[in-house]
């Protein structure tokens, strides 16, 4: 059989002569909607890998972007691994500390940004000694980082001739994402063309996102975090209509490309569907032609699955994964024998599990010794995975992340079922014991969030003399609505077990991390001696 590398660029010239007049649509940080096909795309693409090459750019070197969701990134998405080079998509929302010291890490000496991020990059700038080319991704120059203009991407690429993409290793390393580095210092994935371009036809398939040319994709997860769930990659491969929604993801500027550019697929984190349900909730509108969504990140809300298929007609699917896995783990979708059950069924299994096993990645459980668990969907263990686009070492890293067996673990806990069906119940970080026994905060979580009013809800384990820890659960309410502790616990009593039952419930605003989840090691902070003040004014009252 012929030996031909998996490359992204082979992603680019498949998408151009396949479907090269399906439309790409783009909004942008202060200009206008910006329409093209992958022709244009592929055009483009070729021109900015002109650009680069002329600014000595070659195979290896890195090259960083710190971008929206628009067409121009989507352009380097192939410009710069179609030379060989390494996109690093840099993460805006991580601290100015950590993000210099991503930019750094890669040691990239280009970095292409989006206008608004003109403070950011000022500030950044005596902190980046390798950079030697600073791009706006505008239409026009920009004066706001100091030192003089910084020349605009539109200029530079319009004299460039699109080139011939080069011939190299499937792999070589393509993007380069950073783990959002909630403990220590965030660390590098690095991965490779033949990595992505088989998480991409994976993440394409039925039993996954399901994809078609006759789908409109609008990836609303962030392309510099995890590459937006290889969506990028995918859609090309698949023919799909593409949609770039830049930073406006409110209810209001979703809903308005839904609307007019008739989005079938989208996916992003819960925040984001909560913000756009709120919206159809307060408009009366529908969802217009949206009739999938892919929700993951953490864990899918219940309430919001229910809302969104009820009475909106959406298809919801759960995801799991994370940088390391490309990032896409596994995906809940029906099988015949759930199917056979009835939707009832169907619709518990697939809103509760994170997801099913998928060619092209392994999951097992273990307990602490490291010993296999039961596949009994009871059973929580550490969960490990394994595979072609799971990662093997960091970024750098001397050492191997991987054990003896080429397991990976995932910090997560979860349990697995002899269906391929997987459910996390913690991260192994947010684990809370209490006696000794595992409490499992996302059920609680779960339930909560159905209580009318409630936005956010967080459990995290708090110190108890007793039992070591307790559950304590956090409300963030509705901005219009009042939340009353006791109908809460009412809510939350009939569905979970009896000793899980939340020592304490406070209001109070949820604090979220740079990828948009709940940032429970703040809350831990903050409410450490909760429960022990509590007990406190007990025994004197
Ligand atoms: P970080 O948040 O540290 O940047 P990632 O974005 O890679 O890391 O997130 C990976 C983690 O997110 C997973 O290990 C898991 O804990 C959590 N996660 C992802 N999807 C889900 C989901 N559907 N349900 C619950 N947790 C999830």
């Amino acid at each position: 059989m012929q030996k031909a590398p998996l490359l992204i660029s082979g992603i680019l010239t498949h998408a151009a002569s396949a479907h090269g007049d399906t439309e790409i649509v783009s909004r942008l940080v202060d200009e206008p909607l910006w329409r093209y096909d992958y022709r244009g795309l592929a055009q483009r693409a070729g021109q900015a890998a002109s650009l680069l090459q002329r600014l000595g750019i070659r195979a290896g070197d890195r090259v960083s972007s710190l971008a929206w969701n628009t067409h121009r990134h989507y352009e380097l998405f192939f410009a710069v691994p179609g030379i060989g080079a390494v996109l690093h998509t840099a993460n805006p929302r991580l601290s100015d500390e950590q993000i210099a010291f991503t930019l750094n890490h890669a040691e990239s000496s280009v970095l292409l940004f989006d206008r608004s991020f003109a403070p950011l990059v000022a500030r950044l700038r005596p902190q980046l000694p390798h950079i030697r080319h600073f791009i706006v991704l505008s239409d026009r120059d920009c004066f706001d980082v100091g030192e003089g203009a910084v020349p605009c991407y539109e200029a530079l690429i319009a004299g460039e001739r699109p080139i011939d993409w080069p011939s190299f290793d499937e792999n070589a390393g393509a993007v380069l994402c950073y783990t959002s580095g909630t403990t220590g210092d965030p660390k590098g994935v690095l991965y490779s063309h033949r990595s992505v371009v088989l998480h991409a036809l994976a993440a394409g398939l039925s039993g996954a996102f399901g994809l078609s040319a006759f789908d409109c994709v609008m990836p609303c997860s962030s392309l510099y975090h995890g590459t937006a769930w290889g969506l990028p990659f995918a859609a090309a491969i698949n023919g799909c209509k593409f949609v770039l929604p830049c930073d406006r993801m409110d209810g209001r500027s979703l809903q308005e490309l839904i609307r007019n550019e008739g989005v079938t697929f989208s996916g992003g984190v819960p925040t984001i569907w909560t913000m756009y349900l709120d919206h159809l909730e307060r408009s009366g509108e529908d969802a217009g032609t949206l009739e999938r969504l892919v929700i993951g990140g953490s864990a899918v809300p219940r309430a919001m699955a229910e809302k969104f298929q009820g009475k909106y007609g959406v298809t919801i699917r759960q995801l799991w994964g994370m940088t390391e896995t490309s990032p896409l783990g596994v995906i809940s979708t029906p099988t015949p024998k759930l199917t056979a059950r009835g939707q009832a069924a169907t619709d518990e299994v697939i809103w509760t599990r994170q997801g099913r096993l998928q060619f092209g990645i392994e999951l097992k459980i273990v307990d602490e010794e490291g010993s296999e668990l039961p596949r009994d969907g009871v059973t929580p263990g550490k969960l490990l995975v394994r595979g072609p686009w799971t990662v093997e070492r960091y970024f750098r890293s001397e050492k191997s992340a991987l054990d003896a067996d080429g397991w990976f673990d995932t910090g997560d806990i979860a349990t697995l079922d002899g269906d391929g069906f997987m459910r996390i119940t913690d991260r192994s970080k947010d684990v809370i014991k209490s006696g000794g026994e595992w409490v499992s905060s996302i059920d609680i979580e779960n339930v909560a969030v159905a209580c009318p009013g409630v936005k956010i809800a967080a459990v995290v384990g708090v110190f108890h003399p007793k039992w070591e820890e307790r559950p304590l659960l956090v409300i963030e309410p509705h901005e219009d609505a009042e939340v009353c502790v006791k109908r809460v616990l009412a809510h939350l009593e009939p569905h979970i077990v009896r000793w899980w039952m939340p020592d304490a419930v406070v209001i109070d605003r949820v604090p979220l991390t740079a990828t948009g989840k709940i940032d429970k090691k703040v809350l831990r902070e903050r409410y450490r001696d909760y429960l022990v003040a509590e007990l406190r004014l007990e025994a004197q009252g």
